[in-house]
């Protein structure tokens, strides 16, 4: 069978989930028995996000390869349960990179390097690698930003030129869109999308499909007056509320008929009856009145949520292999700072501490990493969370206030957290941490053994600094356990704390493998443990 695409492209405004739409989609391929992968086209000019603030981006997502991509791409593996790789998340950063490498290399000598035809050859040749690379047979391609957008315009007539290229029935162009709510006359408003798709049209692009996507129910006439407007079929308008759990979507593209749509028009032969059952039961779980948890996150970027997009996912994941709800408060770390009152963070059943770089807050959370180990409370720390645990340890342990990271104090006379030697020559900073897959040998006896039922297990990484080992012994004497090790046995992945119920940070970011039916083993413990909490 030759590669089929499908392309989907956002109009109206940004951010009304389109990421997720193409997440469920890909959902509802698999279930009838495909492959699929999907790829995030990504406009902007940096290499990838990595060198992003979160308060522009959002979360950074890391992939087993080590690439660090766009956060949709963790909806993309939690719906279709697949690893990705690097050429799933494509910028116009990287696309100019290879370009110009390659003129330089002399490869276009003579030729006039101009946006058609060579980046977009470029973004094409991409956009086939997908499947080279994974072997999929459906291949979801989604474009960042709106239509209409300046900068997405090469990515857009690359994807008009696939269907050149690839031919009508491999080609499915989907266009994601928003209908307005006017609070005043109490209606829908459907002219943005006329707009929206008169401006794809006007690319070359006709949409085979629209979502509609909207806070309110999308009257039939609606459907009627887009399929009109727009030159859709009017089974091929879907309208797409906005739903309580984002895990609830395949669930309705299957029920408004999408499935059965793209695979009359892209010639799909029918494999398997979708089988919803495990499904549809994750979702009623989610739904269902449940005991309810008490988790405080102590991060600095909580004035945008999505920065710790997946920590969220897998906390609720944890909530569900446990069969409770979690219900998190976002705690900023800087208001825990100095004589600040700690009274904020009693009454939670566990508190968690994920990643981060830089120096502000740092304080307010080994205040709360304190609180956690005096007050026995079950503790999770991602990444910077680990390695603040073990600061506030050696803090505890030396009787003062000196130990730290040299990430934050170069010159602590107790650096327990320090630069990685490989990492000490490095001076970019595209790119260049500790990144993706490593092994992880655990120590039998510990909780993350006992977590994890496992000896050996693959986590992601995204880091600079580590545990240093000149602390080893000593820190051991204080109760610290390293229950996860680098196969040679000089890095330190998990540690944990002795005479305390749960008090555990990992220098990989477990969340990111988490999955709605397969919480991820270090989450379901913490929140295991949190339950527990809640019950003493
Ligand atoms: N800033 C720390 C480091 O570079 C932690 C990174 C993180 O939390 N991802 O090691």
């Amino acid at each position: 069978m030759k590669t089929k695409y499908i392309f989907i492209t956002g109009g109206v405004l940004s951010s009304v989930g389109k990421g997720v739409t193409a997440a469920a989609l890909g959902r509802l391929l698999k279930e009838r028995g495909y492959s699929v992968a999907i790829q995030k086209l990504d406009p902007y000019i940096n290499v990838d996000p990595g060198t992003m603030s979160p308060y522009q981006h959002g979360e950074v997502f890391v992939l087993d390869d080590g690439s660090e991509t766009d956060l949709d791409l963790g909806h993309y593996e939690r719906f279709i349960d697949t690893s990705l790789n690097r050429v799933c998340n494509v910028t116009t950063g990287q696309v100019y990179e290879e370009v110009i490498s390659r003129e330089r290399r002399g490869d276009y000598l003579g030729g006039t390097i101009q946006v058609i035809p060579h980046i977009t050859n470029v973004i094409k040749e991409r956009i086939l690698q997908v499947s080279e690379t994974t072997g999929a047979e459906i291949v979801l391609c989604e474009v960042g930003g709106t239509v209409g957008d300046i900068e997405s315009l090469p990515f857009l007539e690359a994807l008009r030129q696939m269907r050149g290229d690839i031919g009508r029935k491999n080609s499915f162009y989907i266009h994601v869109t928003w209908l307005p709510y006017i609070g005043a006359t109490g209606e829908l408003k459907t002219k943005p999308t006329q707009h929206s798709v008169r401006e794809l049209r006007s690319i070359g692009i006709s949409p085979d499909m629209i979502m509609a996507r909207s806070d309110h129910p999308v009257p039939e006439e609606h459907r009627e007056k887009i399929a009109l407007f727009c030159d859709v079929h009017k089974e091929a308008v879907v309208p797409m509320e906005t739903t309580d759990t984002l895990y609830n979507i395949p669930l309705m593209l299957e029920e408004a008929g999408v499935g059965d749509y793209i695979y009359k028009k892209i010639k799909l032969q029918e494999r398997q009856k979708p089988d919803w059952g495990a499904w549809k039961k994750m979702v009623a779980s989610i739904r269902c009145e449940k005991e309810e948890i008490k988790v405080a996150v102590v991060g600095k970027y909580i004035e945008l949520l999505d920065a710790y997009m997946s920590v969220r996912e897998a906390l609720c994941h944890g909530g569900l292999a446990n069969e409770v709800d979690v219900d998190i408060t976002w705690i900023h770390s800087a208001s825990l700072e100095g004589d600040a009152d700690l009274k904020v963070l009693e009454g939670f059943d566990g508190i968690l501490v994920p990643g981060g770089f830089g120096k502000r807050g740092i304080e307010g959370k080994i205040r709360a990493i304190k609180f956690a180990r005096e007050n026995k409370i079950p503790f999770l720390g991602l990444c910077l969370g680990m390695q603040l645990m073990v600061v506030e340890l050696a803090r505890h342990h030396f009787g003062e206030n000196s130990p730290n990271s040299t990430e934050f104090n170069p010159d602590t006379p107790h650096p327990v957290i320090d630069l990685m030697p490989d990492q000490r020559d490095i001076t970019d900073k595209g790119g260049t941490m500790r990144l993706g897959l490593y092994p992880c040998h655990l120590q039998p006896g510990t909780l993350a053994a006992e977590a994890y039922e496992e000896k050996v297990v693959q986590e992601r990484h995204r880091h600079r600094f580590e545990f240093s080992n000149a602390y080893r012994e000593e820190l051991g004497k204080a109760g610290m356990v390293f229950s996860g090790l680098s196969p040679d046995e000089r890095l330190v992945e998990i540690a944990e704390l002795k005479d305390h119920p749960f008090m555990m940070g990992t220098q990989f970011h477990p969340e990111f493998l988490s999955r709605p039916y397969r919480a991820h083993p270090l989450f379901a413990a913490f929140i295991k443990a949190s339950l527990d909490n809640s019950k003493d």
